[in-house]
């Protein structure tokens, strides 16, 4: 596309940006001073689409506000006037003139899209007069208060803060006075009634007169599209999507142009390509005579844009209004070609001609930014690189959902629209806050409302998946829960909900809150109780883009993995060895327990080697499992790292049981576990403390390593590579003792054997003096793996176990940006991960490095690792396929 970018009115300090008339003062690349929709707007309008004229008050306001006590800068009432005075002149109409009135859009506009999170008003400038006026010179009184009752509607809620059912109910009363089904039957009449009871509801809520000088309600609406940046909806999307508070929002003022005079008017939103599946093909909703506000808030259900799309009533854009359905595709085209991105376009139809409102990279289904990414790349529009930084490796645990089991039998009660994929089963609840609550305390549940609004995103959060009963593919819920990764069937018209009464009904069932539902949405189904799912296959782009990724990477990825089927999984998934494999795991399951208890309650060195004695054929048949399921690729296995209290008999019974089995009197059981009891078992006797204190336990294990990868080896298949592994090392002098037992083990599981084994002898580095005495580690060790959990937890002195009572406090407050113990703290615990790094390569040059506590898999700590020059990063199973592209993405940004 030709790109000419005509300057307004170069200034070098201004507040004010005006667009619209072919010319722009701003463009595309100005989206953290305009905000997103005020950069698009100006670039559109630059490269001669049709653009309403308007003009954008700039984020540095907004910041300038907040910092001033709301107090707006100097200069600015002038910049807008002359702004305004602009917009007039290529309208043709004059605002507040009672004559020729030119109502206006007020709508805010941050950097990052924060879609329904801030306040819109439509329509402003208009009172008695100026309705009337509008009235006059379109002929058309019915459109004229119609637009005002939204007006007055949408200003009271959003400017004055009053209650929306208010209206809400006297609109239905109107309705059910003239016994209509719908607004649209509703005639200039029962309009103008109805904006005088808006205006006495208005006056009664708050207290005051309804402004009618368009200058008041001008700045009204500027004000409180600034204040909504600080209100609560916005500040809670921002902690969920970690935007910054300081960034601020825009604010775009804008002539109106009118979805709502009749039947050759429309207002919709389209994608350039279908954000669910990613098909390349024109995709969206509109509605005949309307405004934005009904397609966006999913009161109405729209029909599609495309002919082949209609429904049963053959209802499209395409067959309502042809031409401007095809300048749409047609602008949708140029615009995705010049953005080299799938777009998102918001546009009116005023009297046959179309409008663009707005354009930006749509939200996508994570399935769906791995097609549109991939395609792109294959034909050449981007490359692979960029294709790759598309995707938000995040967004990939999405995908890694269940579908429905093809096998199953499906009973669906309801469909909707297949608003965000994946199939999901929960206890159906109806309201936020429950959704909250039972998600708190462990419960799955499946959020139900009849459409949701911005006020529910705490319960779409928590849920596990979303159900509503109005509203398309663009409205709220949908465009909410794709960006979340959340399951959602929107607009499932049969399910009648009863959010009082806590239930719904379809199809002649009804499901009462706590009964447990079903959805798919891919299918956009509802089904009652549980239904079999099954995991997703990982083919196609989703492989392609993955193998793209591997092909960027540097750093290599491992899972955490104790057991053969997560080990096959993580093979699946494209892991490249076991990084963790935590043997205390293997204890848990009750036969296994006991042995362990027995272990550790032992008071001396027989019992323990009788109760090892039995410990040794599980594990050897456990490590037998993972070799074989990795396949000669390396095992990382970690010698015995019990938080003792995690073994110690929970009650009496299980005391009694104990002390049975070992032949212990009740009391000698008692008081061998309260000698092992500890003040703080976190920082006790656990990692290679008690391998130092009881050296037969790590024996017994080195042991039952070397046998495993002997008798696999002699199957045939390729050599098991162990890597085993000292936990919560803070000397050298103690991974000296262990690798000496180490070694002298293999050695005699090899003479026994005929077959040596290749191994490595290696430490986790998680304590602070681990990380600061690396190089004196690194003489015995031959790895690093750090433990960032550990390492977390002794950097902040913050106990792992008891911090969520206290970190939620920190992060509202601002103290800490992020939890530590999801996102590594690069600022502290990052100082002591290079020391490590440093010292311990200083050491020993070829010192293998990698990291295993749970940031291993969190994309923000995954980049610091490949900055901090690590070899790999190993994380659970499910979470390898975002570490490789994690992975991917940081080698591709360290390159620059
Ligand atoms: C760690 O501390 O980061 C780690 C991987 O070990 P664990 O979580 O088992 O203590
Ligand atoms: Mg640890």
């Amino acid at each position: 596309m030709q790109r000419k970018i005509n300057k307004i009115a170069p200034k070098v300090r201004r507040w004010v940006y005006g667009f619209g008339g072919g010319a722009a003062d701003g463009d595309a690349s100005m989206r953290d001073l305009l905000g997103g929709k005020g950069a698009n707007l100006a670039e559109m309008s630059a490269l001669g689409l049709p653009v309403p004229p308007g003009f954008t008050v700039s984020t540095e306001v907004c910041a300038h506000c907040d910092a001033n006590g709301g107090a707006y800068p100097d200069g600015l009432e002038e910049e807008v006037a002359a702004a305004l005075a602009r917009v007039e002149s290529l309208a043709g109409a004059r605002f507040g003139d009672p004559e020729n009135p030119l109502p206006v859009s007020v709508r805010s506009g941050a950097r990052a899209s924060m879609p329904g999170m801030m306040d819109t008003v439509l329509n402003l400038g208009l009172n008695d007069a100026t309705a009337a006026g509008l009235a006059a010179r379109t002929g058309d009184a019915r459109f004229a208060w119609d637009s005002y009752r939204r007006f007055v509607q949408m200003y009271a809620e959003v400017v004055l803060g009053a209650d929306r059912y208010r209206f809400e109910d006297l609109l239905a009363l109107a309705r059910e006075e003239k016994g209509a089904a719908l607004d649209t039957e509703l005639d200039a009449d029962d309009l103008r009634r109805l904006v005088a009871a808006f205006k006495a509801a208005a006056r009664e809520e708050v207290g005051r007169d309804f402004p009618d000088d368009p200058g008041e309600q001008l700045w009204g609406a500027i004000g409180a599209v600034l204040r909504s940046w600080r209100g609560e909806r916005a500040v809670t999307y921002r902690r969920l999507h970690d935007i910054p508070d300081a960034w601020g929002t825009a604010v775009n003022i804008q002539a109106m142009v009118f979805g709502n005079m009749g039947a050759d008017c429309a207002t919709g939103v389209a994608f350039t390509r279908d954000p669910s599946t990613g098909e390349n093909r024109f995709y969206g909703e509109f509605l005949a005579n309307a405004q934005g506000e009904d397609v966006v808030s999913g009161v109405r259900t729209p029909p599609p844009l495309a002919a082949a799309a209609a429904g049963p009533d053959g209802v499209s854009m395409e067959a309502a209004m042809p031409d401007a359905f095809r300048q749409l595709v047609e602008t949708g085209r140029r615009l995705e070609a010049h953005y080299r991105d799938m777009q998102d376009i918001e546009f009116t139809v005023q009297r046959g001609r179309l409008y663009m409102l707005q354009t930006r990279a749509g939200k996508r289904a994570p399935a769906a930014a791995i097609r549109i990414a991939v395609e792109m790349a294959e034909a050449g529009t981007i490359g692979r690189e960029e294709a790759l930084l598309r995707v938000d490796p995040g967004a990939l645990d999405g995908l890694l959902h269940p579908v429905i089991d093809p096998a199953a039998e499906r009973r669906p009660i309801a469909t909707g629209l297949p608003a965000s994929p994946g199939a999901v089963g929960g206890a159906a609840v109806f309201s936020a806050g429950e959704a909250e609550r039972r998600a708190a305390a462990g419960e799955a549940v499946i959020l139900v409302r009849r459409e949701t609004s911005p006020e529910d995103i705490h319960g779409m959060y928590a849920a596990r998946g979303v159900l509503t009963a109005r509203g398309g593919m663009t409205s709220h819920a949908a465009v909410v829960a794709r960006g979340m990764g959340r399951p959602c069937v929107c607009g499932a018209g049969r399910i009648r909900v009863d959010a009082e009464a806590r239930r719904f009904e379809a199809g002649g069932v009804t499901v009462e809150e706590g009964d447990w539902i079903t959805i798919d949405g891919a299918a956009g189904q509802v089904m009652p109780g549980r239904v079999a799912t099954l995991e997703p296959e990982l083919s196609g782009e989703f492989a392609t883009l993955m193998a793209w990724a591997d092909g960027a990477r540097r750093m290599g990825v491992r899972a955490n993995a104790e057991t053969a089927q997560d080990a096959r999984k993580a093979r699946e998934f494209g892991a490249e060895g076991i990084g963790l494999c935590r043997t205390e795991h293997m204890f848990f399951e009750a036969e296994r327990i006991a042995a362990a208890r027995e272990m550790i309650l032992a008071d001396g060195e027989e019992r323990r080697r009788a109760a090892l004695a039995k410990i040794l054929p599980m594990q050897r048949a456990d490590f037998a499992e993972l070799f074989r399921a990795m396949d000669g690729r390396p095992v990382t296995i970690r010698l015995l790292d019990p938080p003792l209290h995690e073994f110690l008999p929970q009650d009496d019974g299980e005391l009694a049981e104990m002390a049975r089995a070992m032949g212990f009197s009740a009391e000698a059981a008692a008081r061998r576990a309260r000698e092992l009891r500890e003040a703080n078992p976190m920082l006790g006797h656990r990692g290679c403390r008690l391998a130092i204190s009881h050296p037969e336990i790590a024996e017994t294990q080195a042991r039952a390593i070397f046998e495993a990868a002997a008798a696999v080896a002699a199957e045939g298949g390729p050599a098991p590579v162990p890597e085993v592994m000292v936990p919560l090392a803070a000397t050298g002098a103690e991974v000296e003792i262990l690798k000496a037992l180490v070694d002298r083990t293999a050695a005699a599981v090899a003479a026994e054997t005929g077959a040596p084994i290749d191994y490595l002898v290696g430490a986790m580095i998680e304590l602070p003096r681990a990380a600061l005495r690396a190089g004196e580690i690194a003489g015995p060790a031959a790895f690093f793996s750090f433990g960032t959990n550990d390492l977390t937890q002794t950097a902040f002195g913050v106990s792992r176990d008891d911090a969520g009572a206290f970190l939620r406090v920190y992060r509202e407050r601002g103290i800490l940006e992020k939890d530590p113990f999801v996102t590594l703290d690069a600022d502290g615990v990052g100082e002591l991960v290079t020391a490590g790094v440093e010292r311990g390569r200083a050491a020993r040059p070829d010192l293998k490095i990698g990291i295993c506590g749970e940031h291993g898999g969190d994309p923000a700590s995954i980049e610091f690792c490949e900055r901090a020059g690590l070899d790999y990063v190993s994380c659970s199973p499910y979470r390898v396929p975002i570490a490789r592209l994690a992975a991917a993405q940081a080698a591709i940004r360290a390159r620059g």
